[in-house]
């Protein structure tokens, strides 16, 4: 969707659309206000519609009157499904009484509501085809905003965080074709010819070359190679400091030889969202120009089940050199993410470390759907984080990590085990597990995201499927760090 300056005398509609109501003209009004109901009075309103914490007061062919209470975003997200329903391609804010700031907020959440997938591989040409003949899937091509609106920093950034949020979730959605090999291919198209980028790629044996044995162990039942790709930017060359990003990017989980069972396995091409949405920051921060330094490192790999899969019972030694038991291999994203977190710091000796990753059901059990977990060993960096996942409703909940957490993933012939035996706190213990992969003077945060990964409602700022929810977190993080 293209994001326009508004020159009412001089707005023409579209060229598909060749009169004035097939454009919707939207009308943004504080909740309960005299205005509303005078306007709705006007268009000689009889429906109601409830949706989200927003309330949508009216419509016909002219125009949609929005009441906005509780969440702006949601109530942005709730006007593109509108205008979907009815088709609209093109939307107009022609009439506006929220300030600038809930104004941004609206339309971060229409950006975000807008989308849907568009596939990739063999299957798609024929499926898109079917979908162009769909009135069901016309979405908004255009909205056009107010000068003042339009050239506001804020409203400017908020439009460039959720655009960048629909890219984590292109990513994040793709089925077979997204493998280790499909992510190396895209960051070779995006980066390639940059000058200030620079990629990395530990493909296959490269890892074990390397010491990274947890990491290509979890991958070494896949025909697919397991692939750590690293990308670094310097935007700031008389800085000092270096931002590490690392993402969990399990390209499909079924577990390993803990083979997953029915109704757990069906969504694990989202295993992979951790590092999608990193990938995602970063080509934010370099089309933004960011003047920050950030190295990334996406942690590629299929957890397939095979002859050649790691074994339970196996010990093998870490990046950083200690000695892991695998007590289930299911749990691997934290040994994928282990090797890549020891890696990253040998390599560049970060600054501060972000790492997102979808780690565990336990996370789920414990904040839902719409929460994802923070564990870090740094309260000011939690507390930035904290902050912004606030502001963009993105939100984390911290949680901790201690000593009994640390106890359990002790392991018995080795230094660590990859589980524990109780069944009780896995986030935690997941994250404790994590913890010693990291040196304690650099700040630390690991986002755990297996709740709010995916959609399974078409509602609010989310369609069906991938969310891309924290990728706006660490870009914005990275906007913040700027000198
Ligand atoms: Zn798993």
């Amino acid at each position: 969707m293209k994001v326009k300056q508004l020159c009412i005398s001089s707005y023409k509609p579209p060229v598909q659309s060749q009169n004035w109501a097939q454009s919707l003209f939207l009308n943004l009004y504080r909740c309960n206000s005299q205005q509303i109901s005078r306007h709705l009075h006007r268009l000689k309103v009889n429906k109601v519609v409830k949706g989200g914490q927003s309330f949508i007061f009216g419509e016909e062919k002219v125009g949609l009157a929005v009441g906005v209470k509780g969440s702006c975003y949601n109530a942005g997200g709730e006007v593109a499904r509108r205008a979907r329903q009815y088709g609209f391609g093109t939307v107009v804010l022609s009439q506006n009484e929220l300030n600038l700031k809930e104004t941004s907020q609206v339309i971060s959440g229409l950006i975000q509501a807008n989308y849907k997938y568009k596939l990739l591989g063999d299957v798609a040409q024929e499926k898109q085809q079917s979908d162009e003949n769909n009135d069901q899937y016309s979405y908004i091509q255009e909205l056009h905003v107010q000068e003042n609106i339009f050239e506001d920093p804020y409203f400017q950034q908020l439009v460039q965080l959720a655009q960048i949020k629909l890219y984590a979730r292109d990513l994040a959605n793709t089925r077979q074709e997204g493998t280790p090999q499909f992510f190396i291919n895209e960051v070779k198209k995006l980066f390639k010819d940059n000058p200030n980028v620079e990629i990395q790629i530990l493909e296959g044996k490269q890892l074990q070359e390397c010491q990274l044995n947890l990491f290509y162990a979890v991958g070494q039942g896949s025909i697919h190679p397991p692939t750590l790709i690293n990308l670094t930017y310097r935007g700031n060359k008389n800085s000092q400091e270096l931002h590490a990003l690392v993402g969990k990017g399990i390209t499909f989980d079924t577990g390993g030889l803990h083979l997953k069972s029915y109704g757990h396995m069906e969504n694990m091409y989202l295993d992979k969202s951790g590092a999608c949405n990193v990938l995602a920051a970063f080509k934010g921060a370099v089309d933004m120009k960011l003047k920050v330094n950030v190295t990334v490192t996406l942690g590629m790999a299929e957890n397939a089940i095979s002859n050649t899969s790691y074994n339970p019972s196996n010990i093998l030694k870490s990046h950083k050199g200690l000695t892991v038991e695998i007590n289930n291999t299911d749990a691997e994203g934290r040994l994928v993410l282990a090797d890549c977190l020891s890696w990253t710091q040998a390599t560049y000796n970060p600054t501060t470390i972000v790492e997102i990753s979808t780690l565990t059901g336990s996370c789920k059990a414990a904040l839902g759907g719409n929460t994802g977990g923070l564990f870090s060993n740094n309260d000011k960096l939690s507390q930035e984080l904290l902050e912004i996942g606030k502001e963009l409703q993105e939100p984390f909940w911290r949680m901790p990590v201690t000593d009994e957490h640390q106890d359990m993933m002790k392991g018995k012939f080795a230094d660590l085990c990859n589980t524990g035996k109780s069944k009780i706190c896995g986030a935690s213990k997941a994250a404790a597990f994590l913890f010693n992969f990291v040196d304690d003077k650099i700040p630390f945060a690991h986002l755990d995201i297996a709740g709010p990964k995916e959609s399974k409602t078409d509602k609010g700022i989310y369609p069906l499927g991938a969310t891309g929810f924290g990728t706006q977190v660490l870009l914005k993080y990275l906007l913040n760090k700027q000198e």
